[in-house]
């Protein structure tokens, strides 16, 4: 489900801005014995942050939780540490922050969140988007409020929107169909995680 002027709000975006808990994961703290965390992620939903990076839109994490198993999926998806806050207390000034060190405007960023936390950056950006599971208020502010659920395909239906409104979908999926895409973007890939971007 998306307004009216979604689609608009989308042809600006530079940046996705995700949380954590609740919208990359499906809100599940798992803990083991030794109280160390657990987290599940989607790989359609890394698939398409990938994609989001070949087709030059930043992808970064605001969080309010600080998460050790989250760095090592961050490095994974080769999101780099300065597009990176966790343990946020003010996630409106947080995205402020996210968007100067960005060097693009609030309306430049799409935010994704789940919970009554999130509502101030929803209200700050360009595109406020959820997952479909997320809460009735943050639902009710929303842009865009996704039929996948947390973790599992909201942010590829967030990220595919975006691409879709921007007129370049068609031909990543052209390129992924003809089988052009892969090897171009692996290297790029591997460049922002292996080289000595890698903190
Ligand atoms: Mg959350």
């Amino acid at each position: 489900m998306a307004t009216k002027d979604a689609r608009e709000r989308a042809r600006r975006i530079r940046a996705v801005v995700l949380d954590v808990d609740g919208v990359l994961t499906d809100a599940g703290l798992y803990y083991s014995a030794r109280g160390e965390s657990i987290k599940r992620f989607s790989a359609r939903d890394g698939f398409a942050i990938k994609v989001a990076q070949h087709e030059g839109i930043t992808v970064a994490i605001l969080s309010g939780r600080v998460a050790p198993p989250l760095r090592a999926r961050l490095v994974d998806l080769g999101i780099d540490q300065s597009c990176v806050i966790q343990g946020s207390r003010d996630k409106a000034a947080d995205l402020r922050l996210l968007c100067d060190r960005l060097s693009i405007t609030p309306e430049e960023a799409a935010f994704m969140g789940d919970d009554l936390p999130d509502l101030p950056a929803l209200a700050v950006a360009g595109l406020a988007a959820c997952p479909a599971d997320a809460a009735a208020e943050v639902r009710a502010r929303c842009h865009v409020t996704c039929t996948a659920p947390a973790g599992r395909g909201a942010v590829r239906e967030l990220i595919e929107f975006v691409l879709v409104a921007q007129g370049r979908w068609d031909t990543v999926v052209a390129a992924w169909a003809a089988g052009t895409a892969g090897p171009a973007m692996d290297s790029r890939v591997a460049g922002r995680t292996g080289g000595k971007n890698e903190r």
